[in-house]
C-alpha cells in the first residue's frame, strides 16, 4: 500500500519531506546559541585536533554565552563524539579524536554547560546530520540561529549548510569562531554569506598579528 506522503516515479520511492523538513512559520522568535566543538581535543595545547584559534576566543564566547543565558536564549553545546574507529578518521585523515567517553570529547572547562543547556553529540561536520538539533530546536520554537566556536570552514560551515535548508536564520559574528587557517577561514565565511545566507558580522581589521 502506498502511505500518504509517498509517490512511486519509475520504480524510486520519493517521500515528501519539505514540509517536515523545514522551520515553521510562526516560530515563537526565540533565538538560540550553538557552540560548536569547543571540546578539550581541539582547545587544549598539544591536543589531537589543536586549532589554537579557539583559545583565542574563548574570552569573548564566555561573555557570549553569558549573555544568552541572560537573555533567555537557548544554548546548544553541539560536540563531536566519535567511536574509536569511526569511519571520518580513515576517510577524512583526521587523528582520531572527541572518542565518545574520554576527558577529549568534553567541553572545555570554562565554558562548560549549565543547566538548561543542550548538549547534541554529533558524528559528522554537521550539527544536523543523524542528530537530534532539529528536533530541539523546531520543539524550542527557534527559527534564529547564532553559530560559534570551531572550525569556520568544516564543522561552522556544514552545519551553517544544513540550517539553511531547513529554513533557519543563521548568524556567524567573526569574533566567535575559530580556523585553522586564515584562508579557510575567510572562504568560509565569505561562502556562508554569499551563497548561504547566513548573516555575517565581521571582526575589525587587525593592525597587527596577534601571536
Ligand atoms: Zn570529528
Amino acid at each position: 500500500m502506498i502511505k500518504k506522503g509517498t509517490a512511486f516515479a519509475g520504480g524510486v520511492e520519493r517521500r515528501d519531506v519539505h514540509e517536515e523538513e523545514t522551520v515553521k512559520t510562526g516560530a515563537s522568535g526565540r533565538k538560540a546559541l550553538v557552540v560548536v566543538d569547543m571540546l578539550n581535543d581541539f582547545v587544549r595545547p598539544g591536543a589531537p585536533l589543536e586549532v589554537p584559534e579557539t583559545r583565542a576566543i574563548l574570552p569573548a564566547l564566555r561573555r557570549r554565552i553569558a549573555k544568552a543565558h541572560r537573555e533567555g536564549e537557548l544554548v546548544v553545546y553541539v560536540c563531536d563524539s566519535h567511536r574509536e574507529n569511526d569511519p571520518e578518521f580513515a576517510r577524512m585523515g583526521w587523528p582520531p579524536h572527541a572518542v565518545e567517553g574520554t576527558p577529549g570529547a568534553g567541553v572545555v572547562a570554562s565554558l562548560a554547560p549549565e543547566p538548561g543547556d543542550v548538549v547534541v553529540e554529533k558524528r559528522t561536520y554537521s550539527g544536523f546530520h543523524g542528530t537530534t538539533l532539529h528536533f530541539i530546536l523546531r520543539r524550542n520554537g527557534i527559527k534564529r540561529l547564532t553559530l560559534a566556536g570551531c572550525v569556520t570552514n568544516i564543522c561552522i560551515l556544514y552545519t551553517a549548510a544544513d540550517a539553511a535548508m531547513r529554513g533557519y536564520d543563521a548568524t556567524v559574528d567573526e569574533r566567535f569562531v575559530a580556523g585553522l587557517a586564515p584562508d579557510a577561514h575567510a572562504f568560509a565565511l565569505d561562502q556562508m554569506e554569499g551563497v548561504l545566507g547566513v548573516r555575517v558580522v565581521r571582526r575589525p581589521v587587525r593592525s597587527a598579528p596577534r601571536h
